[in-house]
């Protein structure tokens, strides 16, 4: 079987349980950041190795994504890590996003290039004075802070503009040697393309772990949409577990959290000790899931 390169750990979980991470995205009104909140609660006492805050499109998020972190430094003991594009900037502007995260002690930047501002699909054209690529944009963290632990993106169907898996892994290649010490998958449904992936990687001898991102599938209609949009397959088995649950989001909820709970648990089976948990912002499924893969809240939350 696969061998998995195990993760770093923290040292605030015991070895033999998984390590994990969760995403969330910057809430848009006061509502949403308190269901944001009231998640970040939840989760926090389940000791992540690091929870992470996605960028808009186009940058449109750039202040929320930073307040965000902000907030989380300031108010608990998770370890923030700020998701950054290359879009529709000049380097200098990038620069200094990431001297304003480094300046208030954030120490982990998930390094992206971006999807095109004209829409997934259309063709990608760089800033002019921008980051061309995404391993441009890790070098250059790295070499101005070294201190900064840089996280990149890797695709076990390929990402879509990839022309094939060669290319695909060059750049992933690209970006462990400007400096990314681990890459997140996009999410994917069927276990055996992330470890055919992963085979790929390993005999180019790219050691980094490479950790699965796994979405529970809160509202499986919607979130056909835009995963599919973004290259992932949905296998038919799985549209079929949902068939019939559209107005019924009770039941859906616990047919999702046992599909993403048995495609852990498959993955942890294999040998899989890191998993980075797409939340969309909600606790119920994510921590349901972490409880079957044994692990416990352990009381993360910053002493008042
Ligand atoms: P890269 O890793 O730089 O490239 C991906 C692949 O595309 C490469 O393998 C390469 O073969 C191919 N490629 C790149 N450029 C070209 C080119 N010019 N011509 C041909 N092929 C090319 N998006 C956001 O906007 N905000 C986020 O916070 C965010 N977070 C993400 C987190 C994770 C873990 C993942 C997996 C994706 C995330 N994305 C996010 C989506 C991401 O921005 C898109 O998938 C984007 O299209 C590619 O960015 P990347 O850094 O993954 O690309």
């Amino acid at each position: 079987m696969t061998e998995v390169t195990p993760p770093a750990t923290d040292g605030r979980r015991a070895p033999e349980s998984p390590d994990i991470s969760f995403e969330f995205f910057p809430p848009k009104t006061e509502e949403m950041e308190k269901s944001l909140w009231g998640t970040i609660n939840r989760l926090a006492p389940l000791g992540p190795n690091f929870v992470s805050v996605t960028y808009g499109a186009g940058g449109s998020t750039r202040e929320r994504t930073h307040s965000t972190i902000a907030r989380i430094l300031a108010e608990t003991n998770l370890t923030p890590a700020a998701h950054l594009t290359c879009v529709n900037a000049p380097r200098g502007e990038i620069d200094d996003v990431v001297a304003r995260y480094h300046e208030v002690g954030v120490r982990h930047i998930v390094a992206l290039r971006g999807d095109p501002t004209t829409g997934i699909g259309t063709a990608y054209v760089a800033h002019p004075d921008g980051y061309q690529t995404s391993a441009e944009l890790v070098a250059s963290i790295r070499k101005r802070y070294p201190d900064m632990e840089v996280s990149v993106s890797a695709y076990p169907e390929k990402h879509p503009e990839s022309p094939d898996f060669d290319a695909d892994i060059d750049m992933l290649q690209a970006k462990v040697d400007a400096g990314a010490s681990r890459a997140i998958t996009q999410v994917f449904f069927d276990n055996d393309l992330y470890f055919r992936y992963l085979d790929r990687v390993r005999k180019r001898g790219i050691d980094i772990p490479v950790v699965p991102g796994i979405m529970p599938m809160h509202n499986f209609k919607q979130a056909r949409g835009f995963v599919t949009r973004a290259g992932t397959t949905v296998p038919d088995w799985l549209a079929e577990k949902f068939e019939g649950l559209d107005d019924d989001p009770e039941t859906r909820k616990l047919v999702a959290a046992t599909v993403a709970a048995g495609q852990v648990q498959k993955l942890a089976k294999h040998g899989v000790d890191t998993f980075h948990f797409y939340t969309m912002n909600r606790a119920d499924l994510v921590f349901a899931i972490s409880h079957l893969l044994g692990i416990r809240p352990q009381g993360a939350q910053k002493a008042a």
